[in-house]
């Protein structure tokens, strides 16, 4: 399914959207401007006064009348067991084994039960016998060592998180805004599959 990158009227990354939600910005001629190349040509209905169809092209990138009126860089993204996967890559945190999404766990390097929160810097993904084998103790207690360290996502790191079947061009613009040292400028395309 096709994803319409939508920045607001700044150029800042607001969220996906597919092709239905996309025309409706063309239509409201709230899209200011566009970036990448057409993905896909909508036909609307048959004007009474020109007899001519319409047709809507979207563009992978669209900004759109308005800016956000929460900063979002100052919002937190929120956390979703896919997103974690996507951010330490697939990789358990204590073994280093390639998981795939169904058998990955969401792994409190704190427990829970030691006040530990369901947070970015305290969640890695884990195999499941590595979860098991930590159980209720923290990795000093347990002996097992972190492979990579948590981290928050960026605004952009977290668009590319939330992303499905992203393309090029929006991975380049996204890619571009991305820290230096991030680890998805390491993998960006590993899981496409
Ligand atoms: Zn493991």
């Amino acid at each position: 399914m096709l994803s319409i990158l939508k920045l607001d009227a700044g150029g800042i990354p607001q969220c996906w959207i597919n092709a239905e939600e996309a025309t409706k910005q063309y239509a409201d001629q709230s899209v200011l401007w566009t970036l990448g190349d057409p993905i896909a040509v909508m036909r609307g209905g048959i004007s009474r006064a020109t007899g001519k169809q319409s047709i809507i092209e979207l563009h992978s990138i669209v900004a759109v009348k308005g800016s956000a009126r929460i900063n979002l860089f100052d919002v937190v993204p929120g956390i979703t067991k896919r997103k974690l996967y996507r951010r330490d890559r697939g990789l358990c945190a204590y073994c280093g084994e390639r998981i795939t999404e169904n058998d990955a766990e969401a792994e409190h390097i704190i427990p829970n039960s030691r006040g530990g929160k369901y947070t970015w810097m305290n969640l890695v993904v884990s195999c499941r016998p590595c979860n098991q084998r930590k159980g209720n103790r923290t990795p000093e207690m347990a002996n097992m060592s972190l492979l990579y360290a948590p981290y928050m996502p960026s605004l952009y790191e977290d668009m590319i998180l939330k992303g499905r079947n992203i393309l090029a061009d929006q991975m380049d613009f996204l890619a571009a805004n991305l820290p230096k040292n991030s680890r998805l400028l390491e993998g960006l395309f590993w899981e496409q599959s």
